[in-house]
């Protein structure tokens, strides 16, 4: 399956000169929401991914994913994985499992995200989750933004990424697209203007 044309296809793969969250710029972008706003193309993103953990022999009792971006691929993991679906979401700031949803002692819990980037969210998820008494035993994302490293992958794991080492973290592909300063960007250099691309309608 090539995971990269898949994104191209669902115009989740933006080309041109973007501002990232970071502040940094890059000519590529990863609009994730886009990939999911097909159910058929999120059931076979899922179920891929289901398939690589499976195969790893880890036992998922529950996935977790932060609210808003995680919930689809979250639940369609869940679902491929044939386990209980939650999500986190924040209060004033604090990420909070919510709306009646529990975790049992010892319970496995996986944390899912549509992407990983440097993997702050989800071990926010994975904080609250071990304090109620969960066992965190993996860390799943369609997309890897290449900060991290996933089971498979020979990438090397940047110092920024919060993912803890000892957990295994299992996506579907590494988006590991150049970056730059906005005062050493090429792209600004050629005289081009960087957009936003999340405010974008
Ligand atoms: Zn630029």
């Amino acid at each position: 399956m090539n995971v990269e044309e898949i994104y191209i296809q669902a115009g989740a793969l933006l080309e041109g000169h973007f501002i990232l969250s970071s502040g940094n710029h890059s000519s590529r972008y990863l609009q994730s929401a886009k990939v999911l706003e097909n159910p058929a193309t999120a059931e076979i993103l899922a179920k891929a991914l289901a398939k690589q953990i499976q195969a790893s022999g880890i036992q998922i009792d529950t996935v977790c994913a932060p609210a808003l971006g995680g919930v689809i691929a979250g639940y369609e993991l869940a679902r491929a994985l044939g386990v209980r679906s939650i999500f986190a979401e924040r209060k004033e700031g604090q990420m909070e499992l919510r709306r009646g949803f529990e975790i049992a002692q010892d319970e496995h819990i996986l944390i899912c995200e549509d992407i990983i980037t440097t993997g702050g969210s989800a071990m926010e998820v994975a904080k609250i989750i071990t304090e109620l008494g969960g066992k965190v035993v993996a860390f799943g994302a369609l997309a890897n933004r290449g900060f991290c490293r996933r089971v498979g992958s020979d990438i090397t794991q940047k110092p920024n990424c919060k993912i803890p080492p000892n957990i295994p973290f299992f996506a579907l592909e590494d988006f590991d697209f150049p970056m730059y300063e906005p005062t050493d960007c090429p792209l600004c250099k050629s005289g081009s203007t960087p957009i936003k691309p999340g405010s974008r309608s």
